[in-house]
């Protein structure tokens, strides 16, 4: 839409208020809202001011005046407001050089874009994430805190005996089999279709949802792929929308990646794919259907990837789901059928339209526009340089012997261990300026003090069931 088409659209939709959205560091949306009296096709061009000094992996500008800038391109109703609210997702500019804010995800994901068209070897990356989120009935900050202390603190005693329950008292997927059983055992049926719908009123094209295979209402819901921006846009709605129709209906959506010890973790599965013009640059006659440019692009991820995870497994929770035995990958080698290796090349479709690698290392934690962009650039930097992706791994990898794996490489077991080899490796990620030196140390800081020093730092509560009689 342009500036104008959006104006008639409010008045078509009876818009009083226009919803202002961008988002902080980590991946958080914020919001603030103006009546629609203050909004004008001009509104597109000059934007509108606000503190940016409390806005998180912010704090260090000097200049905390700043402005957003709508994009006329991403204006919808928003589904969740009683009047007519225009909403619209912003850049984030700096108000005297008016230059994009180098800490502005979005844009980042934007110079990703731009620098793919720049190498020539294609004008649009595709990404399809498969977002696996929980749904837990309403718990309040501090009870949810309790909740986690009460799994922990039990896990001999009372976790143990919820999974064994016998009989099966109230139709609960058994432990690991949620995937995927019809009602009553399946009992988020209702609400997973009531987020389609609303995702498909925001304009989200939705291929299917289901329960997953863990307890406590695990489930999915997959959008069709998009280009890179949008595709962080559509995350954002994604999250936004099913937080919202949860919370409606008194429950709650968490895509921590690791809410419960013992069961599969929610993963955030990307599909990729590179085309120019009308051909998918991965579809070719080698390995599974590949292109050889979709093996260089292989070879650049598996290379970069402990530090990729840093951008597509950003929390101290993310480590918790990247361990053998839950579907989670944590081997760095790629194959056609292996659900193990952190790439898998599906092959539901024998058509190179649908050829695509499928990344399973990311979890939806991430912030999608870092995530995207940091997994173009590694594989460009693949293509660029010709990286060897090495022999593909057809083999269970959880159940290989050590002497066959120990050649493998691994994704970090810590977030600590992510942020120090994005630290050592990411000279990919800087070329075309997409990430800054300042973005990537920002990143490093705000994620090393704020989160991995913090858990770091405190008893756990499991140290008490180990060493209080000690
Ligand atoms: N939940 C698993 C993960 O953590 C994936 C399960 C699946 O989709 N097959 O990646
Ligand atoms: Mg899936
Ligand atoms: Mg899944
Ligand atoms: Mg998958």
């Amino acid at each position: 839409m342009t500036p104008k088409e959006v104006m008639e659209f409010a008045k078509k939709n009876g818009v009083r208020m226009v919803d202002l959205k961008f988002l902080d560091l980590p991946g958080i949306w914020q919001h603030f809202t103006v009546p629609i009296e203050q909004f004008s096709e001009e509104s597109f061009e000059e934007g509108f001011g606000f503190d940016g000094s409390s806005i998180r992996g912010w704090q260090e500008i000097h200049e905390s005046d700043m402005l957003v800038i709508p994009d006329p391109n991403t204006a919808i109703i928003d589904p969740f407001f009683e009047v007519p609210t225009l909403s619209l997702i912003c850049n984030v500019v700096d108000p005297i050089t008016r230059e994009p804010y180098s800490r502005d995800p979005r844009y980042v994901a934007q110079k990703a874009e731009a620098y793919l068209k720049s190498t020539g070897i294609g004008d649009t990356a595709y990404f399809g994430p498969e977002a696996e989120f929980f749904i837990f009935d309403d718990i309040r900050y501090d009870s949810a805190a309790h909740f986690a202390y009460y799994f922990v603190d039990s896990i001999e005693g009372i976790w143990n005996t919820g999974r064994e329950e016998c009989p099966n008292l109230g139709y609960k997927p058994r432990h690991k089999e949620g995937y995927f059983p019809v009602p009553p055992s399946d009992k988020t049926q209702d609400l997973r279709t009531e987020m389609t719908l609303y995702l498909q009123k925001v304009g989200i094209e939705v291929e299917c949802h289901h329960h997953e295979v863990a307890t406590g209402g695990q489930a999915e819901i997959d959008m069709r792929f998009a280009p890179l921006v949008k595709m962080g846009d559509n995350l954002m709605w994604f999250k936004y929308v099913l937080k919202n129709v949860a919370y409606k209906h008194g429950k709650t959506v968490t895509f921590m990646p690791k809410p419960l010890f013992g069961d599969n973790g929610s993963g955030m599965h990307t599909h990729m794919s590179i085309w120019k013009g009308d051909t998918n640059v991965f579809a070719g006659d080698r390995y599974a259907g590949l292109s050889e440019t979709a093996l260089y692009a292989i070879g650049g991820i598996l290379k970069h990837c402990r530090a990729v995870c840093a951008f597509t497994n950003p929390t101290t929770n993310s480590y918790k789901r990247l361990t053998p035995g839950f579907e989670a990958p944590v081997n760095l080698c790629y194959s056609s059928r292996n659900r193990s290796a952190a790439i898998r090349i599906p092959m539901y479709s024998a058509s190179p339209k649908a050829k695509r690698i499928e990344f399973r290392t990311p979890d939806p934690s991430c912030n999608g526009y870092l995530a995207f962009a940091a997994m173009l650039m590694a594989a460009l930097d693949g293509i660029e340089n010709r990286i060897d992706p090495g022999e593909p791994m057809d083999k269970d990898l959880y159940s290989l012997p050590p002497e066959e794996l120990k050649n493998i490489p691994t994704t970090p077991a810590t977030l600590e261990e992510a942020l120090q080899a994005l630290e050592e490796d990411h000279e990919f990620l800087m070329k075309g300026d997409v990430f800054t030196e300042d973005l990537i140390e920002t990143w490093i800081k705000y994620k090393r003090e704020n989160e991995a020093d913090q858990v770091r730092l405190r008893p756990h509560p499991y140290e008490f069931f180990l060493y209080f009689d000690i």
